[in-house]
């Protein structure tokens, strides 16, 4: 292998940041690592914009501080690596509310994302069918099976924990339906759980048992700064080469490593590299691979994305009440999907003049019709749905910003995992220096992202004849 190794990370999103990072930390010094970013910023769904003077998220708003172990997750761990850890701060207000028959009803406690492991702590908010759950003498989930979120509860809780509780808390995430969504990628604790467990109570009990977390412990945590800091952060520590407006059009392999076509079809340019970590979604991902690994392109290029808008207001005085936010099941006939009282949950975010920034999601998998509103329309059906759920007629904003986010958020079906890894194998046994990284694969969120793109990196090291640190 010729020296220094050239490296293209494509795709400037936390996945492919945080594989720069680990190939500047752990490849042979001089490694020239440059990342390829289509738009004009880097951070891809991470994003801090500006409202009534302070920074404020666009994009995602926080991380998970734990993974589904237990251990500290890989964006603290990324944080720290950044320099970034005294940053980290969490919310000062945790308990959210489910709206259910137009009001609000506090998040009952000791649910893995809506899938409670004590049916009494739920029925303020849903009904569980009385004796579903009983031992049937075999686990839950075979071996290899994966079934979808929506599926697995209504056979064992009924309807009605899937529809107040468990969509409304995976769709706050995923912006998709339970019914719709694979155990395995959005659930991996609890599908672990239920390939033992006879009954689902037993499997959450399980799940969570396996992930202690010490009384008082936050859950989440977000960066004073905002997150474009770990951005700015990685892109530094990373010494990558920053492409950005460079859109990378097509990927040939050149027998030693690939050939990038990078920027617009008339003036194109051509760049040879050793290795490439992709870190685009599934889409273009499939895309780029059709010519060098037609089969992998036609197992990736599956998945399906559903698109949401945030709509961000600036609100003088408004009676909010102590709460972080709520979420809204489908059944409830409201466009806004969840709401986040930015000001009352991070104390950080609180401001003496009494300006209070609240943010709603909107859109849902399949209904992105509503999305083609303007701006103005979206804004305004979520400032009066808000007064219709707080019971009380908001001030009108003094200021706001609507970030649509096309195609945004992966809808992995049953079945996502065992298709992903098919196809990372065949990769790795044609063109084991081309790498798969990020949210299209293994999972949406920024721990999940961060890991994705740091063991990208590390199989790119080995690939290219391992390590020299
Ligand atoms: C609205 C929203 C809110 C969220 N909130 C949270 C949250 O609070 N907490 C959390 O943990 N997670 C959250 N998530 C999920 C999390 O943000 C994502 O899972 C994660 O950021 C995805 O990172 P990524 O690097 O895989 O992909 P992306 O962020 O999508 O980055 C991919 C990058 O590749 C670029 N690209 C695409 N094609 C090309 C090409 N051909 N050439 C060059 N570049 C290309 C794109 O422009 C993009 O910048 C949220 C997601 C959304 C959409």
């Amino acid at each position: 292998m010729r020296q220094p190794w050239r490296v293209a990370v494509v795709g400037g999103g936390i996945a492919g940041l945080a594989a720069a990072v680990r190939l500047r930390d752990r490849a042979p010094a001089g490694t020239e690592i440059t990342v390829y970013e289509q738009s004009g910023s880097l951070g891809g769904k991470l994003r801090t914009g500006e409202l009534a003077g302070q920074p404020v998220e666009f994009g995602a708003e926080s991380f998970l501080m734990r993974d589904p172990t237990g251990a500290e997750s890989a964006a603290v761990a990324l944080a720290r690596r950044l320099g970034l850890a005294e940053k980290i701060v969490h919310p000062t207000v945790g308990q959210a509310a489910l709206v259910i028959d137009g009001g609000l009803r506090p998040i009952p406690g000791g649910t893995l994302v809506g899938v409670p492991g004590d049916l009494d702590r739920v029925t303020t908010v849903a009904r569980p069918a009385a004796d579903a759950d009983t031992d049937g003498g075999r686990p839950l989930v075979g071996p290899d099976a994966d079934v979808s979120v929506g599926a697995l509860v209504r056979s064992r809780f009924g309807d009605e924990v899937v529809e107040r509780l468990v969509d409304p808390m995976l769709g706050g995430v995923y912006a998709g339906r339970a019914d719709d969504l694979s155990l395995v990628t959005t659930m991996p604790a609890l599908a672990r759980a239920a390939r033992v467990e006879h009954t689902l109570v037993g499997a959450v009990r399980a799940a969570q048992a396996a992930a202690p977390r010490a009384p008082g412990a936050p859950v989440f945590g977000t960066l004073a700064g905002g997150l474009s800091t770990l951005v700015e952060a990685a892109v530094t520590a990373s010494g990558a080469t920053v492409r950005r407006d460079a859109a990378v059009r097509e990927l040939t392999a050149t027998g030693t490593g690939w050939r990038l076509t990078v920027g617009p079809t008339r003036d194109p340019e051509m760049v040879d590299v050793d290795a490439v970590v992709l870190a685009v979604p599934a889409r273009p991902a499939a895309r780029l691979l059709a010519g060098p690994a037609p089969v992998v392109a036609a197992g990736v290029g599956v998945l399906d994305y559903a698109s949401v808008a945030l709509v961000t207001m600036v609100l003088p005085q408004p009676r909010l009440p102590e709460l972080s936010g709520f979420l809204v099941p489908s059944t409830e006939g409201l466009l806004i999907k969840a709401a986040t009282f930015f000001t009352t949950k991070w104390g950080h975010l609180r401001r003496p003049d009494g300006l209070a920034l609240v943010r709603a999601s909107v859109g849902r998998y399949g209904e992105e019709a509503h999305l083609q509103r303007p701006d103005a329309d979206l804004a305004a059906t979520v400032h009066r749905e808000l007064s219709a759920v707080l019971g009380t007629p908001l001030p009108a904003p003094v200021d706001g910003h609507v970030q649509r986010w096309g195609g945004a958020l992966p809808q992995y079906a049953p079945g996502h995992a065992a298709r992903l890894a098919a196809a990372r194998t065949a990769l790795r046994a044609t063109h084991p220096t081309l790498v798969l990284a990020g949210a299209g694969y293994d999972g949406v969120g920024i721990p999940v992202c961060v890991r994705s793109g740091e063991t990208a990196a590390e199989e790119i090291i080995t690939a290219l004849g391992g390590s020299a640190r």
